[in-house]
Order: C-alpha cells, then structure tokens, then sequence
C-alpha cells in the first residue's frame, strides 16, 4: 500500500518534472553559499504549486487527497525546520511547514 502511495506520488512527481526544469536552471545557477533561509516562499499561485495543490496552511485545503494531520514538516520531501524549509519538489523556493500539497509522501520511520 506504501509502495503504491510512493509510486503514484512519483508520477505525479515526473509528470510536471518537464515544467520545472527551466526553475531547475535558474536554480543551478544560484550561489552556491545560499541558505534554505534565504529561499524565496512558494506562492500558491505559482503554475507548479497550484497543478499540485499547494497550499500554505494544510488545514484549509478542501483538496479531498489531504489526509488529517498531513504537513510538509512530515512529508519526506521536506528539509526544513519549525517555519519554512525546501521541498525536493520545488527546487529553489521555501515551502510552510503548515502545508501540504497532493504528492506528500509520509517520512519513513
Ligand atoms: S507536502 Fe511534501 S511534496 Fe508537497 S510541498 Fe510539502 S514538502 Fe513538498
């Protein structure tokens, strides 16, 4: 059941990778001593956030994939801490901790 979860999460995954790979350019070719701090907050109206359903506070998504006490601060996309932190998903830009978007995949124990 996991490994589905894991699987469907990657298609979605590799599904908008073709959109993003200019972001993983421009993302490239940042300074390499930039700090997750120091990353700009994902908009919910970025064209990649809204084709996944980002949102910045989980508890207001009506998105019916969103699972109770879903967040990226426990998904195992994300890299930050208590605030605001990168997500594999969106290179170069800092996502909520208090959100959540339709591929969160849990953190493995
Ligand atoms: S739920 Fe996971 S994949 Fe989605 S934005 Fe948050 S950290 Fe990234």
């Amino acid at each position: 059941m996991s490994n589905e979860k894991d699987i469907e999460s990657r298609r979605r995954f590799l599904k908008i990778a073709a959109g993003t790979t200019a972001a993983a350019l421009v993302v490239g070719s940042l300074p390499r001593f930039a700090r997750a701090a120091d990353l700009p907050h994902l908009a919910e109206t970025d064209p990649t956030a809204k084709a996944l359903g980002y949102v910045e506070d989980a508890s207001k998504t009506t998105n019916p994939k969103h699972k109770a006490g879903d967040t990226c601060s426990n998904c195992q996309f994300y890299g930050g801490g208590a605030s605001y932190g990168p997500c594999q998903l969106f290179p170069g830009k800092a996502v909520s901790a208090k959100g959540w978007c339709v591929s969160h995949t849990p953190k493995k124990a």
